[in-house]
C-alpha cells in the first residue's frame, strides 16, 4: 500500500499545499479568506466598513451620549 503526502494547490495562489496544513487546501488564512471573499462577492454584495476619511466616522461620537 502507498502512503503519499497528499497535496494540492492553493485555489489562491497556487502554492503547493501539503494535506497537513492546518488550512489546507489553502496555503494560509489569508488565502483562505480570499477565496471566501471570492465566492461571496459572486453571489451578494457584503458591507464593509470603511472609514471615509471625510466624515470621519471611523469611531463613535463623544457627544452622542453625556452622563448627567
Ligand atoms: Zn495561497
Amino acid at each position: 500500500m502507498k502512503k503519499r503526502t497528499i497535496s494540492l494547490r492553493c485555489p489562491t495562489c497556487g502554492k503547493i499545499v501539503l494535506r497537513s496544513e492546518p488550512e489546507f487546501p489553502f496555503c494560509s488564512e489569508r488565502c483562505r479568506l480570499i477565496d471566501l471573499g471570492k465566492w461571496a462577492s459572486d453571489g451578494y454584495v457584503i458591507s464593509t466598513p470603511i472609514n471615509d476619511p471625510e466624515t470621519g466616522d471611523c469611531y463613535p461620537k463623544p457627544n452622542a451620549r453625556k452622563p448627567n
